[in-house]
């Protein structure tokens, strides 16, 4: 997030902002978050306060059971990110579900029983997606 060389009322944000995390939806959301409070504040009178970049969680699945996870300088790989992965995902589901229905979307479109949920976490990559 930055503002445009003289013009302290336009700001920058999302992909075209000059952040070492751009290129990703969180640190664009990030982004008009501060934006929306900066010129609320503006509105108010208040003082203005700066944006503080930081890192946010990123997940790459690869297959069946296996990702790369980073959240707050811890990096998983293999099940353990995966299973980190489906969390965060469960995490949006359970926003807007009943917590079982978050569970079954979840995880349905991987697994359908708790015994296919468990061969995937020993590593039998040929589990899931085939259904
Ligand atoms: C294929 C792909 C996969 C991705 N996967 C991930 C991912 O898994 N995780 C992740 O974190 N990030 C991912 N990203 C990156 C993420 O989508 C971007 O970082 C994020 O969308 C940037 O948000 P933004 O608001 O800056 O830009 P955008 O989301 O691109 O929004 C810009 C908007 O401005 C509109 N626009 C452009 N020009 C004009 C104009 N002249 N007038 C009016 N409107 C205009 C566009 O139509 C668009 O709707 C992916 C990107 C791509 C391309």
């Amino acid at each position: 997030m930055s503002r445009l060389k003289g013009h302290s009322n336009v700001f920058t944000v999302g992909d075209a902002a000059p952040d070492p995390y751009y290129g990703l939806a969180h640190t664009a959301i990030a982004h008009g978050r501060y934006v929306a409070a900066e010129i609320d504040r503006i509105l108010s009178g208040e003082e203005g306060r700066p944006y503080m970049q930081r890192e946010n969680a990123y997940a790459v699945p690869v297959g069946p059971g296996w990702a790369a996870v980073s959240v707050s300088g811890l990096r998983l790989y293999g099940r353990a990110g995966w299973f980190l992965w489906k969390l965060g995902d469960l995490r949006f589901w359970a926003s807007i579900l009943p917590p079982l229905e978050a569970l079954r979307v979840c995880f349905s479109d991987w697994v359908r029983t708790p015994s296919e949920l468990s061969e995937v976490l020993k590593g039998r990559s040929e589990v899931g997606r085939s259904a």
